[in-house]
């Protein structure tokens, strides 16, 4: 097949398929695709809801106590309590399942099916959850409270995208790391704090780019360094006098720093992209990966594109794939699917070694899948019904044809043939309660304009008894009863921020910042994450040429390549043509850190 280009029915502007993509629909049996990569991504995240809990009934029989829930209590949907869901004391068969019926479009079979079949309040690896039920979209977690997106975290609290961290406060995109705070993207940390992409590194603070350092402050592109400040090196008794000067516990001095280290970290070049240990990539956040097209925050992903949020052991031949991993193989637009699951199309929260499934949602350990909700154990279901091994293929095959026959149509007139994701409007959560919000923000007008759902936000009628501008400006002044206040955020919910308009302090944080000699926060934790996920750049790719010129900053030394006037190389990066970073290619980047 040659290269083709198509016009996305969603957004309508361009799009190419390679040859290779072709290869790859073949292989998968699935038609290429008719939207976009990026509407396509959007598609899927408007089912994931991270961070938008509620207190709701629960469904289960003769249950009456509330559950905290990811889906609120105004949606369709039978809600049971985690531990009901999971056992075998109800019929999952018996509770929705349904005839495949032929004179109605399947998407409409499944939007009756995702409102009857019971699903779990939240989508945490239940049993594995110890003290920790405000979390969500997780799994292996201890004393944690307000982390989403995790695995393998203990004592810890507000944060999203976390591996295998302890102690730890207002982290996100974080690996392997402890006692740390208010840090995004980091990796094997030991008590770092307001800092950006720093690996290998301890007792580092608002430092952007470093590697292997200890003992840093204020500091951009270092590597293996001590005691520096704003870049510059000092004697280790210098530098713990400067820092006690500092006095971090201060909330009017910490504002200062911040200032004036994240003033610095723009006055030094960026690197195209960031990864490591990657061969034949492109994205951004890579990690230990091979052949991987517009890969974003991956790690340990092969041959494979338009990946995303993949975070744990090896991810083979993929497509559109978007969260988890775990030894997973041959995805395709689907979400949340791992746990040795393999060949799985269109479904969202498929995982322990699921085989060959297809537009289904939250089923676990469960083969020849097809428009299936909330089974586990199961083989050769469709719509919630059993079939024999022969059944089943026969009915699937006609499904298929029925599904491009009659194929569903949404509101705004796009059509939905056998190969697309779920429509957006069968999503049971608002544009504003999923990450795509996140990663792709739109307005109420805005998305309600593009046909998808918004919720509004619930009445909170927090009253707060002190507000932020009150606080102590030292943590030293602040008495253990901060504990019982509820704290005015400074956002007063006037941001985009889905601001939760006031705040508590609880007590193991606390301690937090007592022992680590830090003010209290100003801001809501919601405010606080989208301060931390600002740093993240957008998962898109523009063309650009390196803009080391000699001038835009002064280089230390003389590039090989390009010894004098700009260097030629060009490359996709995630930073935009109007940003204010000097964003350098690899060789340039690599010639200048030192
Ligand atoms: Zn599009
Ligand atoms: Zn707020
Ligand atoms: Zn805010
Ligand atoms: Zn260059
Ligand atoms: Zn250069």
């Amino acid at each position: 097949m040659n290269q083709e280009t198509k016009q996305c029915n969603k957004c309508k502007e361009a799009f190419v398929i390679e040859p290779e993509d072709f290869q790859f629909y073949e292989k998968m049996q699935v038609p290429p695709p008719t939207w976009c990569p990026e509407c396509r991504l959007i598609r899927r995240l408007v089912w994931r809801n991270e961070s938008t809990l509620y207190k709701r009934p629960c469904n289960a029989p003769g249950h009456t106590e509330d559950v905290i829930s990811m889906f609120s209590a105004d949606k369709s949907i039978v809600v049971y309590d985690q531990k009901y869901w999971w056992s075998d004391a109800w019929d999952r068969l018996a509770q929705a399942g349904q005839d495949y019926d032929f004179s109605k479009p399947f998407f409409e079979q499944f939007r009756k099916l995702l409102r009857s079949a019971p699903m779990p309040a939240l989508s945490t690896g239940y049993p594995t959850m110890v003290r920790s039920e405000y979390s969500n979209w997780a799994g292996d977690l201890k004393n944690c409270y307000l982390i989403v997106d995790a695995d393998f975290v203990e004592d810890s609290a507000y944060g999203s995208g976390i591996i295998h961290c302890k102690d730890s406060f207002d982290i996100d995109f974080t690996r392997h790391s402890e006692l740390c705070y208010f840090s995004f993207d980091i990796e094997k940390c030991y008590q770092t704090v307001y800092s950006v992409s720093c690996k290998d590194c301890s007792d580092v603070y608002f430092s952007k780019d470093c590697v292997g350092c200890s003992h840093c402050f204020g500091c951009v592109n270092l590597r293996n360094k001590k005691y520096h400040i704003f870049n510059k090196a000092y004697s280790q008794e210098e530098y713990e006098a400067k820092i006690k000067e500092f006095g971090l516990g201060s909330y009017k001095n910490l504002t200062d720093l911040k200032a004036r280290s994240q003033e610095l970290w723009l006055k030094y070049p960026k690197r195209s992209y960031r990864g490591l240990h990657n061969t034949n990539v492109k994205g951004d956040y890579v990690y230990h990966s091979k052949n991987v097209q517009y890969g974003f925050l991956i790690t340990d992903v092969e041959d494979s594109k338009y990946i995303a949020l993949i975070h744990s052991k090896p991810t083979k031949d993929c497509y559109d794939y978007t969260d988890w991993g775990d030894n997973v193989q041959s995805i395709y637009e689907s979400m949340s699917v791992g746990l040795g699951a393999e060949k799985i199309r269109f479904s969202h929260l498929v995982f322990a070694n699921a085989r060959e499934v297809e537009y289904s949602y939250f089923c676990t350990r469960s083969s020849n899948m097809f428009g299936c909700v909330g089974l586990k154990d199961k083989q050769y279901c469709i719509l919630n019904k059993q079939y024999s091994k022969e059944e089943y293929k026969e009915l699937r095959e006609k499904i298929i044809e029925h599904m491009n026959k009659m194929p569903y149509v949404d509101a705004a007139q796009r059509v939905y043939r056998y190969g697309e994701f779920f429509p957006p409007d069968m999503s049971p959560f608002g544009y504003n309660e999923t990450v795509a919000y996140e990663y792709f923000p739109l307005t109420k007008t805005e998305a309600v304009d593009g046909k998808y759902k918004w919720k509004d936000a619930e009445e909170k009628n927090y009253q707060a008894t002190v507000r932020a501008d009150e606080l102590p400006d030292t943590i030293d002044a602040v008495q253990d009863s901060i504990t019982k206040e509820i704290i005015g955020c400074e956002h007063g919910g006037t941001c985009n921020h889905k601001c939760k308009t006031a705040f508590r302090i609880i007590s193991q944080e606390l301690q937090f910042y007592k022992r680590m000699n830090l003010p209290l926060p100003r801001l809501c934790p919601s405010c606080r994450h989208y301060e931390r996920i600002a740093y993240r750049n957008p998962l898109k790719l523009w063309h650009r040429q390196c803009m080391c010129d000699y001038k835009v900053y002064e280089n230390t030394i003389k590039h090989q390549h390009h010894p004098d006037g700009r260097c030629p190389n060009e490359f996709e990066t995630s930073y935009s043509n109007d940003r204010k970073e000097i964003v350098y290619c690899e060789q340039c980047y690599q010639a200048e850190v030192i």
